[in-house]
């Protein structure tokens, strides 16, 4: 990998891992090929054994994955970034590659629903037990540490309700216990948040949301060092084969390029809005880690260099009055997506948590006139107008 140590976020994004071929193009080329050829019998020989590097077969390394993985992995702080098919992927390779048998996994309560069926039901099922503990608590984190726990998953901020998990506190508890901690950064991005600064050790990403940024291909990602994601990760991906493929790469790479002006636009969006909503008669509450009122404002300044483009708010009159928000608008898109620049809405109490049993969710604080909205990159008035509509009626 280049030495990119003295560019920005901005440059690294639009630059970085992009190694010109000898036809000299200023953009970035997909390679469509399966496999590579070699000079000599002699070579291809060396490749197998690993002697010599190089490309073998695109389940394993393909020119184009590997400019986004470089991307990726200066933009979060790593070492090496290893590109999946899509964020389950990133996920049960991280795991599949770093826990075994006996082993104990602990994670933050509310996070993608995906992820829970793959801790419960699948790593389960091979003796990998998994508990779940309320991200904000730090003393629940330690208490429910065990002898056998090898890592610790969080995703910050959560999902729906935009609570914060302190990296850095994690990172220190996982450590004095030899555990990894993993942190989903799916909703920030790096240009947000950079986990790794703060001591975590693996960042996982599903580069179907704002990577991309436009609603368009599925992928996913894990950063770390070389070793763990490196060789351990790697191992499982290069196996397995829940590879990403060079068109999706090649997407993700353009979708980069303009990644520090979107999260910014995002960012700035949503903060509007969040504000806006207070002041709307029928609505109870808003969460978003931008607002003065946000309960973990000063971890939000520490951590995250902006607050992100989701936020939910609460109105009244549950679910009939939060259907009959969502079912006024036009211009929003009602779906459970995130990371679009068309911005979209979502009754979180029927549809991504609709599994959750009533009384968990209403522990959780997930009520049914919650609404989220991904806020995407349209006129902050006409997002306004669409949903002033639907608050009017109630
Ligand atoms: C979407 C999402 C995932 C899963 O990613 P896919 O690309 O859909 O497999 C994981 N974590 C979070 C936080 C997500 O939003």
């Amino acid at each position: 990998m280049d030495d990119y140590s003295d560019w920005k976020m901005a440059t690294l994004a639009v630059r970085a891992g992009h190694h010109r071929t000898a036809e000299g193009e200023h953009s970035p080329p997909i390679f469509t090929t399966s496999s590579y050829v070699y000079k000599s019998a002699a070579q291809a020989a060396a490749r197998f054994s690993g002697d010599e590097a190089g490309n073998i077969y695109s389940r394993f390394t393909n020119p184009t994955v590997r400019n986004f993985e470089e991307r990726l992995a200066v933009m979060e702080g790593g070492e090496v970034c290893v590109a999946t098919a899509t964020g389950m992927a990133a996920i049960m390779t991280t795991c599949v590659g770093l826990l075994e048998q006996g082993d104990h996994l602990l994670s933050s309560r509310s996070i993608f629903g995906s992820t829970v069926i793959l801790f419960n039901k699948y790593l389960g099922r091979f003796g990998i037990e998994t508990s779940y503990v309320p991200l904000t608590d730090i003393d629940a984190w330690r208490a429910a540490i065990r002898p056998n726990t090898r890592m610790l998953f969080v995703e910050t901020p959560s999902n729906p309700l935009g609570e914060l998990g302190d990296i850095q506190a994690l990172a220190d508890l996982a450590h004095e216990h030899d555990c990894l901690l993993v942190v989903d950064n799916c909703f920030c991005t790096p240009v947000l948040q950079r986990p790794l600064d703060f001591g975590a050790d693996i960042v996982i990403h599903s580069a179907t949301k704002y990577l991309d940024g436009q609603g368009r291909c599925m992928g996913g990602a894990v950063v770390g060092d070389r070793n763990k994601v490196g060789e351990d990760v790697y191992g499982v991906l290069r196996t397995t084969g829940p590879s990403m493929s060079p068109f999706n790469a090649w997407v993700f790479l353009n979708g980069l390029e303009t990644l520090d002006l979107r999260m910014k636009a995002h960012s700035a969006n949503a903060a509007e809005l969040a504000g806006w909503l207070q002041e709307q008669p029928g609505v109870i509450h808003v969460h978003y880690p931008g607002l003065e009122s946000h309960p973990q404002k000063a971890l939000a300044n520490k951590q995250m260099k902006l607050p992100g483009g989701v936020l939910s708010f609460e109105v009244e009159g549950g679910q009939a009055a939060a259907w009959k928000v969502i079912d006024a608008t036009r211009l929003l898109s009602i779906t459970a997506n995130l990371g679009d620049t068309k911005s979209t809405v979502t009754h979180p109490a029927s549809t991504t948590h609709g599994r959750v049993a009533p009384e968990e969710r209403a522990e959780s604080g997930i009520s049914d006139g919650l609404i989220r909205i991904s806020v995407g990159l349209e006129d902050i008035a006409d997002i306004k107008a669409d949903l002033a509509r639907g608050l009017g009626s109630l």
